[in-house]
């Protein structure tokens, strides 16, 4: 997957709309300190649908709005577009918004989507929040003393095969459900024998 344009609107210290055209390649970004360098990487883990405020430096999810200034007013609404191109070439634009009080919503190709559809999407196609093609200040220490199982982890996200964890306890707990159903019936045909 090629990750090609990001929008930020009211997300962080981004408050007005901004564009960021992410060309083929390694993207470095650089700035004085405070500018919103860690922001940007983290407008790209929101919106694959990272929902641990820890790891956007925040204490609860709506903490990434833009909260205002002395001169500004904050707002009442944050929103990340990336626009992507899959490994088939097609389009896909991921839209993921936040309002006060009102919790996420995503949308893919402007269909509405759960945010687990969207972690989904991103682990099959070896990226996502999680990704270590995102390198943030730190993590190549965090790599280093990283303990086997985190480094499986690691690989397992590069493989593209970390999405395939969810789908294997989706898939228990149905087989479970199942049991339960089964064993239910048995109950009731053994009531009617
Ligand atoms: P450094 O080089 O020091 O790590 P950086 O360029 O990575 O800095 P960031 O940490 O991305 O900068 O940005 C920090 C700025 O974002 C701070 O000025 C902070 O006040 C601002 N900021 C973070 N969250 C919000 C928010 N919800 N509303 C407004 N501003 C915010």
């Amino acid at each position: 997957m090629l990750i090609k344009q990001l929008r930020l609107s009211g997300f962080k210290s981004f408050v007005e709309p901004s564009t960021l055209r992410i060309e083929p390649g390694l993207t470095g970004v650089v700035g004085p300190n405070g500018c919103g360098k860690s922001n940007l990487l983290e407008a790209i883990r929101w919106v694959m649908g990272e929902n641990s405020p820890k790891s956007m430096r925040s204490g609860g999810m709506e903490d990434v709005i833009f909260a205002g200034t002395a001169s500004r007013p904050p707002r009442d609404f944050a929103e990340v577009v990336l626009s992507a191109e899959d490994d088939d070439g097609e389009e896909l634009e991921v839209v993921r918004r936040i309002e006060r009080g009102a919790g996420s919503a995503y949308r893919v190709n402007g269909r509405d989507v759960r945010a687990k559809d969207v972690a989904l999407t991103f682990a099959d196609a070896a990226t996502g929040a999680h990704s270590p093609a995102l390198v943030s200040q730190g993590k190549i220490a965090q790599v280093i003393a990283a303990k086997p199982t985190e480094r499986r982890m690691m690989l397992e996200e590069a493989a593209g095969i970390a999405g395939l964890h969810v789908r294997r306890r989706d898939a228990e707990s149905k087989l479970r459900q199942t049991e339960t159903n089964l064993a239910r019936l048995e109950d009731l045909m053994a009531g009617l024998d």
